[in-house]
């Protein structure tokens, strides 16, 4: 081989390896920032650690004297949809129940810290599992979600079940009921507080009693609920309470609540 080709071809192969360094490395470099700004929802998904199952049928309550009760089985007057120009959600025996694909509902009336009761049912047949099964929620001031699901003998992340604060706390023990039969939450809510630049001061906190049962203890809310990546505060006033559709025959019934910014504070 004459030397000027044998030179063409070894910088023919230098400038063909510099070339694929060239490559590799904005190839590496974009990953990373790829795998750095890009979640998943799996991302914020977790199995462990799975709750304790506790059998209880407790926590039934009738609103007291003091409460505002928001629905008691016969109107939607206290409740607004949010994709259609009236709530399309059905009222039957007492209870309302979602019409799939009609959007979620929220109060007439926005709320600070409150303490909440309301009973809820999922669909007595299976359908669908994991999350696709008798999925609502309960979001509070219509963006922290108190996950409903039918979390009876049906897995999926745990934070993630009923009771979870969606995405960010495992309820503390798993006290579902069947499908098919009432249960109720009790939950104290403690709003969010920011300044008037915006800045966080206080943040939201939740506590969950599932059937009696104590399963979120006071914890503190990292922000607004997010299905992919993490939750970040944004400053927001008084907002109502959402109960959502996400496609399944879930009924709610007897929701009522107590304002806990008229409360009497002892100093
Ligand atoms: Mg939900």
């Amino acid at each position: 081989m004459p030397p000027a080709i044998i030179l063409e071809y070894t910088l023919m192969k230098s400038l063909h390896f510099l070339i694929s360094l060239f490559v590799l490395f904005f190839f590496t470099l974009f990953s990373a920032v790829a795998q750095d700004r890009e979640w998943v929802p799996e991302d914020t998904e977790f199995y462990t650690p799975v709750p304790p199952v506790v059998e209880a049928v407790g926590g039934f309550m009738e609103p007291p004297s003091d409460a505002f009760v928001l629905f008691d089985g016969t109107d939607f007057s206290n409740w607004l949809p949010t994709r259609t120009p009236q709530v399309e959600w059905t009222i039957e025996d007492g209870a309302m129940t979602v019409t799939p694909r009609t959007g979620n509902i929220f109060t007439r009336d926005s709320f600070g810290s409150i303490q909440l009761y309301l009973e809820w049912r999922t669909p007595e047949v299976i359908d669908g599992d994991g999350q696709g099964r008798g999925n609502s929620g309960v979001f509070l001031q219509r963006r922290y979600e108190v996950q409903v699901l039918d979390s009876y003998q049906n897995e999926t992340y745990v934070n993630g079940m009923a009771a979870s604060v969606y995405k960010q706390y495992v309820p503390l023990a798993n006290a579902a009921r069947p499908p098919g039969e009432w249960q109720n939450y009790n939950i104290i809510f403690e709003a969010p507080e920011f300044d008037e630049t915006g800045e966080l001061v206080t943040p939201a906190y939740i506590t969950v009693f599932w059937n009696g049962v104590l399963v979120q203890n006071r914890v503190e809310v990292e922000g607004p609920t997010r299905y992919i990546g993490l939750p970040e505060y944004v400053a927001h006033g008084e907002d109502g309470i959402m109960l959502q559709d996400h496609g399944d025959l879930v009924s709610f019934r007897n929701i009522w609540i107590r304002k806990l910014d008229e409360s009497p504070v002892w100093e």
